[in-house]
């Protein structure tokens, strides 16, 4: 029994290590005894399997060490890195980003600390693999099975798995596929279940990326980071109550451009590229952001049944520099065909990394001297973002205007981001929400000539969810299936207000202002 004690405490080092680092670099006030517990679990469980005689090939030795140290590298890193368990929300962002975005988030994230843990556990690794566990139990086999398979179980039925990193990473991956299989279009609209009520001649809706409405000065932010947005204040339907449903783009870009919204989940789903289809439009998709990441998704697929559509953001070794200028030129060319159509922009917009979003004219804000802090670099960087997609927004609106047609642009993030706002990371999450995630711009333009439905109506600051936006839409720019309901839409005076639940579950309003108000 003795002999093992040296092994077992070799064994439990790690762990140990993991909460002296937490202990160390993170606020304790942000974890959660059921992560401690299941780590014991999961200490347990490896300890079982290494020690067992079930495996006697090195290479088998090595994969259970590995298994187990990178189990720790995960958890702790994102606790050190976000301030939270590795989650399965976290999943959706390392599947929705691609290895380049993946790069520059982890260099962002990274730190002294970090690294020297991750270092810590490579040379622990060589230096104990070839050392032998060996337990002198007898029946240790029988004990090995009884003891894993019972660790499972508790580790299942007391809920303890939902904090372990691998469970997460399964049922995210699983859940991602899932959310993207189970959206399902109608692909046949009939064009007698559309009902034309204006003679609206071009409309052009921009998809913005993690765009915080706080960080935009027409929104009252105190740097001047939409100066041209500003100049044409006057002819804007500013909206400063709207609020996405979710935190990452391929939960809430469907949402925004479909029928489908938090309370229904029917099987007869439209989305907008159709609906316009229907109706006669030539339909244009340019995007600045990949078509596909690790599967084929919903927005893609939608992306594609438009009549022409190109992504100018796919050469893999620098897509991630594409500026969202990249797409004016076809814009242009676009707009001055004949006929009536619909125009979908999806920019890149302020997605991380920041400072790659922007030409160095736009450099504004990040003209520091050494020894400014990371959080203060980031907000510039940001805000130099914000700055420049305030020019290619307004620029869309200018080429749209010269054109003296019955036309409108309705610019809408996905999302929005925080950069320190409420806490203290950068990016989102759902584990710790803040309001800046969800704070979006939602931006009207019409020409002079638009048409508008009998009962426009403007109200800035209506409580709006982005999943309506769709509904919306149709009711102002006059096309509309006969699904489609004005008292979903933000531009009617028929609309009825609603709880804002996002992520499914929170309701918005009463959440944030009862914690941060
Ligand atoms: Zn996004």
């Amino acid at each position: 029994m003795f002999k093992n004690i040296n092994t077992i405490a070799l064994l439990v080092f790690p762990l140990v290590l993991k909460y002296v680092f937490l202990l160390c670099f993170i606020d304790w006030a942000l974890f959660d005894i059921q992560d401690v517990l299941e780590d014991v679990c999961f200490v347990i469980l490896m300890g079982l399997l290494i020690y067992s005689d079930l495996r006697t090939k090195q290479f088998f030795k090595d994969t259970l060490l590995m298994l187990y140290l990178l189990y720790l590298v995960i958890e702790t890193t994102s606790y050190m890195a976000v301030s939270s368990n590795f989650s399965s929300s976290f999943m959706y962002l390392l599947l929705e980003s691609n290895p380049d975005e993946i790069k520059e988030f982890s260099s962002a994230y990274v730190s002294l600390p970090i690294v020297l843990f991750i270092l810590i556990l490579v040379i622990f690794f060589f230096k104990i693999r070839k050392i032998h566990f060996k337990n002198h139990f007898k029946h240790r086999n029988v004990i090995s099975v009884v003891g894993v398979v019972l660790t499972i179980f508790i580790l299942k039925f007391s809920g303890l798995i939902e904090s372990n990193a691998y469970h997460n990473m399964v049922r995210g991956t699983y859940g991602y596929i899932d959310l993207q299989n189970s959206i399902k279009f109608s692909n046949n609209l009939k064009k007698e279940d559309i009902n034309i009520t204006l003679k609206n001649e071009v409309l052009v809706v921009v998809l913005g990326e993690s765009t915080a409405r706080r960080h935009m000065q027409i929104y009252g932010y105190k740097r001047e980071t939409t100066p041209k947005l500003n100049a044409i204040k006057n002819a804007l339907y500013v909206y400063d109550n709207v609020i996405s449903t979710d935190v990452f783009t391929l939960k809430s870009v469907p949402k925004i451009i479909t029928s489908i919204d938090i309370e229904t989940n029917n099987e007869f789903n439209i989305h907008i590229v159709e609906l316009f289809n229907a109706a006669g439009y030539d339909t244009y998709w340019l995007s600045n952001q990949r078509p596909i990441s690790y599967h084929d998704n919903a927005i893609s697929k939608i992306a594609s049944s438009s009549k022409w559509f190109k992504f100018y953001n796919h050469l893999k070794d620098k897509h991630a520099l594409v500026l969202d200028e990249v797409l004016l030129p076809d814009y242009q060319k676009i707009l001055k065909k004949a006929g009536k159509k619909v125009i979908f922009i999806r920019l890149i917009g302020t997605h991380f990394d920041y400072n790659k979003r922007y030409p160095k004219a736009y450099n504004r804000f990040a003209l520091h001297d050494e020894g400014v802090s990371k959080e203060d670099v980031m907000n510039d960087e940001y805000d130099n973002a914000v700055l420049y997609n305030d020019y290619i927004v307004s620029e869309l609106i200018r080429l749209l205007e010269v054109q003296n047609q019955k036309s409108a642009l309705l610019y809408v993030s996905d999302h929005g981001e925080n950069i320190y706002d409420d806490t203290d990371f950068f990016g989102r999450s759902e584990e710790v929400l803040t309001k800046s995630m969800f704070e979006i711009p939602f931006i009207l333009w019409t020409s002079k000539y638009f048409e508008y439905p009998d009962d426009f109506i403007y109200k800035p600051n209506r409580k709006f969810m982005a999943d309506h936006t769709f509904e919306s839409i149709g009711h102002v720019f006059g096309v509309a299936h006969k699904t489609m309901n004005s008292q979903r839409s933000i531009f009617s005076s028929s609309f009825e207000n609603r709880t804002r639940k996002v992520i499914d579950k929170i309701d918005f309003d009463t959440y944030f202002n009862t914690q941060d108000e």
